[in-house]
């Protein structure tokens, strides 16, 4: 049961091109496990589709309809294989398979950040606001308290945590930005892995903390 979902504002800008790279993914990783999301996503372009019927006719530049042409009569991009080979990455907790959307993008092995805690980095060569992460932290353990020098989006992979704003679990999204200060404790019983999604820094509040962030660069 997915109880945090992205915002209209990210269905509808992922929709139009308009997120940044990271963002579009996490997004897009979100929509692969949230059946109500889809659904809203294709509500939200349909009303969109509406809109434009509406909207009052505009004059074209002189070679739209050329170009159009141009592009109805050039082959379609070959069709993708039936069966796509899992995406590859570090080990994941049993049953937990990286989502899809990672397809094409090269994630790390993963490297020590602390007792019982390790990260991964997932490179994504268009983005130039933000960092990609994805954060393996086992059960009863809690990322040291921290707040946002800008904005971080996560998307829950497996397992779950609290953060004292709320409890997230399996296929649930957030958002957080410079107002929220937080310290996520993940659940005994199961190790917690998220992709994290970060513009700015994070800025944790103890030293030690502060230490292994930076000689991450998170
Ligand atoms: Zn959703």
């Amino acid at each position: 049961m997915i109880h945090h979902h992205p915002t209209d504002d990210f269905l509808l800008a992922l929709a139009a091109g308009r997120l940044a790279p990271g963002q579009a993914l996490l997004v897009s990783v979100h929509l692969e496990s949230c059946a109500a999301c889809c659904a809203r996503l294709h509500a939200l372009q349909a009303v969109g589709g509406a809109l434009l019927e509406d909207a009052e006719p505009q004059l074209l530049a002189p070679e739209s309809l050329a170009r159009t042409l141009e592009r109805i009569d050039s082959p379609p991009p070959p069709a993708r294989a039936p069966l796509a080979r899992p995406v590859q990455g570090p080990a994941l907790p049993a049953g937990v398979q990286w989502p899809a959307s990672l397809r094409g993008c090269a994630i790390s092995r993963w490297h020590w950040m602390g007792p019982g805690m390790r990260f991964a980095r997932i490179a994504l060569p268009q983005e130039k606001d933000g960092t990609l992460w994805a954060l393996q932290i086992g059960p009863g353990r809690s990322l040291a308290q921290h707040s946002h020098t800008r904005l971080e989006l996560t998307q829950v992979l497996c397992g779950s945590f609290r953060d004292g704003r709320s409890a997230f679990g399996p296929g649930d999204f957030d958002v957080t930005d410079p107002d929220v200060l937080h310290q996520p404790v993940v659940d005994e019983g199961a190790t917690c892995v998220c992709l994290a999604y970060v513009e700015g820094k994070l800025r944790f509040e103890g030293r030690i903390a502060g230490l292994i962030g930076g000689w991450i660069g998170m």
